[in-house]
């Protein structure tokens, strides 16, 4: 039988953030600074519950390339003048993914264009916060589904102010033997308003409350061990880098030579030539505010080789700037994720009541310390 645990996610709850805003809900005693992966919540998040790595579990980023056979290439045999932005467009992909490519999770269309979408692809077809949901990768989910006590979940589609009540309640039931609530809250508020806002020190002290009663009610039901940690942290936003203009220049087609995808962080590009990539790859060198990555930096980095599905190659962004205009929406953003994981600012935090791996540890051991005795298993990789 496993002991009770109560899991409670925050998106970008970061290490320095709670050092900086003091967050430490009472009884909540041992903290370890957590060193996230490279890449958003999507990647964070399922290596928090399966234990690997991004380039084991495959689901790095939420786009792919697929130049051929993509779940949206139906798109190009739209007239050219149908922008992605028209509305009864956005219901038609987002119905046509979930009934007929049956994605389950969360995803979005951002503000990818309508000359890119056809060769994209989305890898994690899954619901992460559902048994199966990162299949052929094992979660925690799947291991407490196997065992015959299925863990309860809140996730993202939860208003978070009943996730909490609802958590409060069934831990002072004391039914269930495993709980995860993720709050998505913070992160959005620290986008918008950056890292020193006061609605942002707000709505920490509102979590750091509802977590001290939860452990109070843990307490008064025969106890559990609580973990509460974030997938990633922030970084508040200096300057911008605009490569769509230069990359225009270079005179490439689009699905012919390469195919861009401009994250906010990181410009990922398929190429097709040795040309078209001798060009990219000169521009990218030369670009402020950033890097190409290598491909011995990616591996060891757990994104893979830059070959293949999600690039050939990879710029990423120094931190502090974005990558603006980007296919993310034109909306200025006060602080962002997705730099290298060595970044201060990238690293999460992990307090408990309970042992943890160590005052220094990594997002891919957190499955084990939740989850007593988890073995990762299954993934692509890498
Ligand atoms: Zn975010």
């Amino acid at each position: 039988m496993i002991e009770r645990t109560i899991v409670i996610l925050i998106d970008a709850l970061g290490f320095e953030l709670c050092r900086a805003r003091g967050f430490a809900p009472a009884g909540l005693d041992r903290r370890a600074r957590v060193r996230t992966v490279l890449g958003f919540s999507q990647a964070a998040i399922a290596t928090i519950l399966t234990g690997l790595s991004p380039a084991e579990h495959g689901l790095w980023m939420m786009y792919a390339f697929r130049p051929e056979g993509g779940p949206l290439r139906w798109l190009r045999l739209l007239p050219r003048s149908v922008s992605a932005r028209r509305r009864w467009l956005r219901r038609l992909m987002e119905w046509n993914l979930r009934r007929v490519h049956g994605v389950r999770g969360y995803f979005s269309l951002y503000d990818v264009p309508r000359e890119i979408l056809p060769y994209l692809d989305l890898p994690a077809r899954g619901d992460i916060f559902a048994p199966g949901g990162a299949a052929p990768a094992k979660t925690v989910l799947d291991e407490l589904a196997d065992a015959g006590t299925p863990a309860r979940v809140w996730d993202y589609r939860v208003d978070e102010e009943r996730s909490f009540d609802e958590l409060e309640t069934a831990v002072s039931g004391g039914c269930g033997r495993f709980f995860l609530l993720y709050a998505a809250g913070l992160d959005s508020d620290l986008h918008r308003y950056g890292t020193g806002d006061g609605r942002v020190a707000s709505r920490l002290e509102r979590y750091g409350r509802r977590i001290e009663r939860i452990s109070d009610a843990a307490r008064r039901s025969g106890g559990a061990r609580i973990f509460v940690l974030g997938d990633h942290g922030m970084c508040d936003v200096r300057s911008r880098v605009d490569l769509m203009p230069g990359v225009g220049r270079l005179g490439l087609s689009i699905p012919g030579d390469y195919i861009p995808f401009y994250d906010s962080t990181m410009a990922r590009f398929r190429v097709f030539s040795a040309s078209a990539r001798a060009r990219l790859e000169e521009l990218l060198a030369a670009a402020p505010g950033g890097r190409l990555l290598g491909e011995e930096e990616m591996r060891s980095l757990g994104a893979g080789g830059a070959g293949g599905r999600f690039g050939d190659l990879v710029y990423l962004a120094d931190p502090g700037v974005v990558i603006a205009p980007s296919h993310m929406g034109a909306g200025a953003v006060a602080a962002m994720h997705g730099y290298h994981p060595d970044a201060e600012d990238m690293y999460s935090v992990m307090l408990s009541n309970a042992p943890l791996p160590g005052d220094e540890t990594a997002l891919a051991s957190v499955a084990g310390a939740i989850l007593p005795g988890f073995v990762p298993a299954g993934g692509v990789g890498p």
